[in-house]
């Protein structure tokens, strides 16, 4: 008896994507593909399967259940598939029906890349433990896995690998599973915790007083406002085991695959075997403090929040530092944006005060310049001036030049031609002139005094009125009115590194 042969054709989740994101249609290409397959093999493909939706479940995949029906009978004598993952995705009891499906009735499986044959004891094994079954053994295990975790978790046992800070796990005595044991020197910093908590003080204050008393936590060197939330949202502190459901459970009755999807809020909690650290109580006022705090400190009006906004550049990567604010805590940081720039973040308060202690030392430095001037003043400096005045003069006079030819052009004496030719050698008269002016400037002592005693009393006012009372606002307004730029550089964080940047200072002289 002849057999047939049959094509199935199925979009993946991948494919979905590429599909909205305008790339062509996947079916189509894949019967492309697999034509081309069965062609070279001197093959017709008589029947095709294809999905029109991507389901996850045979359930979920009519044209599958159609094809798997006759590949039972024994009506094919191979199905063509872009790839075995076609087949085999979904769930246990699928993956396991589709694998007896194959084997019982003798039927390839043929991809561009290889064929699966059944009656072939290697290809067997490879189709059964290979990529197939790896996948429904792994779910199997994880499952069974699951089942049991549940099991010890209602027991009130401790079933995860790390147990949290402040525990250690013991493994209980005549029976399976673990229990938490409370490590003293831990538990002393969670009950500090939670009390500091307690007392309404921001998760980042917490940490930061943690940081200073030296004490570190498991894996970084330093505290952060999140592990402190992970701490203070964690009942196990209060005797308690809790642990979530699976997203997705899926269960087979009479042959069907049944999915549930709990809600996300489902867990389980209960009585753990281990000693609570904090009271219930604690943990309650706790949580309830720092919902609290999180609500207020949502900003809606759009005020400059940053004082050094647009004023202080990354030394590494040149991009401007910005303010981060940490919503649960107190104390902002000014951080370079760009992902993976080494360059460390600081306090925003310790830069500004580093900014302001820099004002001063260049006040000091300025007012030095301008006494040493006045002692030792030179005439070679006053020719350059004489020089740039000339200069100046003649930058005038070829810009009324300009002007002039403009005249020329709109009374139609200069053609366009004309126009644009006397243009042009102007400009770049004016160019060179400008150029070489720019040069004297530069170099002229004279010019430079006048320009560090002009800014002399800026930078005084600043120092004298910059404080806290000032709103961000003010205090940029204050900073950009003297500064050009700051070049901040610093590549050691951690304690005793909080106050270790430097800053590069550009005063605006002009
Ligand atoms: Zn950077």
């Amino acid at each position: 008896m002849y057999k047939k042969y049959g094509g199935y054709l199925r979009k993946s989740r991948a494919d979905l994507d590429l599909e909205a994101n305008g790339i062509l249609d996947t079916l189509k290409r894949h019967k492309d593909i697999l034509l081309k397959t069965a062609e070279a093999m001197n093959i017709t493909i008589d029947e095709w399967y294809e999905e029109v939706v991507s389901g996850e479940t045979i359930e979920a995949r009519p044209e599958i259940q159609k094809m798997l029906r006759k590949v039972e009978q024994g009506y094919f004598e191979a199905i063509f598939v872009v790839d075995i993952d076609r087949l085999a995705r979904g769930d246990t009891a699928d993956q396991s029906r589709i694998s007896k499906c194959f084997s019982f009735s003798s039927t390839k499986i043929i991809t561009p890349t290889k064929i699966y044959d059944p009656n072939n004891d290697s290809d067997e094994e490879y189709f059964e433990f290979g990529l197939f079954m790896s996948r429904r053994e792994y779910k199997t295990i994880n499952k069974r896995l699951n089942r049991g975790r549940i099991a010890s978790v209602n027991e009130g046992k401790f079933v995860g690998s790390t147990p949290p800070y402040g525990y250690t796990k013991e493994k209980l005595k005549g029976q399976k599973g673990f229990k938490l044991i409370p490590l003293q020197e831990e538990a002393n910093i969670v009950k500090l915790i939670f009390q500091e908590a307690c007392n309404g003080i921001g998760t980042q204050t917490i940490a930061n007083n943690l940081n200073k008393l030296g004490v570190k936590p498991r894996k970084n060197n330093t505290w952060s406002y999140s592990t402190i939330i992970s701490i203070i949202q964690n009942p196990t502190y209060y005797g308690m085991i809790k642990w979530n459901h699976r997203k997705t459970e899926k269960t087979m009755v009479d042959g069907i695959v049944y999915k549930s999807r709990p809600k996300h809020t489902d867990y389980i909690l209960v009585k753990g075997l281990h000693e609570p650290i904090i009271t219930q109580d604690t943990f309650n006022k706790a949580n309830k403090l720092r919902t609290q705090k999180c609500g207020k400190s949502i900003r809606k009006d759009n005020k400059i929040q940053n004082p050094l906004m647009g004023l202080v550049k990354c030394q590494v990567c040149g991009r401007t530092m910005q303010r981060r604010n940490y919503r649960s805590g107190y104390i902002d940081g000014l951080v370079c944006p760009k992902p993976g720039c080494e360059t460390c973040g600081s306090h925003l308060y310790l830069v500004e005060n580093k900014i302001i202690e820099a004002l001063k030392n260049i006040l000091e430095d300025y007012n030095i310049i301008v006494e040493d001037y006045n002692i030792s003043n030179n005439n070679e400096e006053n020719s350059n001036n004489n020089t740039a005045d000339i200069i100046t003069k003649q930058i005038n006079k070829l810009n009324l030049q300009l002007e002039k030819a403009y005249d020329l052009l709109e009374q139609e004496i200069y053609d366009n031609e004309t126009f644009i030719e006397r243009s042009k050698i102007l400009k770049e008269k004016i160019s060179s002139l400008e150029l070489e002016k720019e040069k004297i400037d530069i170099h002229t002592t004279e010019t430079k005094i006048e320009k560090v005693k002009n800014i002399i009393p800026n930078i005084q006012n600043v120092i004298k009125n910059y404080n806290n009372s000032l709103s961000p606002e003010d205090k940029n307004k204050l900073l950009t009115g003297i500064i050009d730029n700051i070049q901040y550089s610093k590549f050691k964080k951690g304690i005793g590194n909080e106050d270790n940047f430097s800053l590069k200072i550009k005063i605006k002289l002009s």
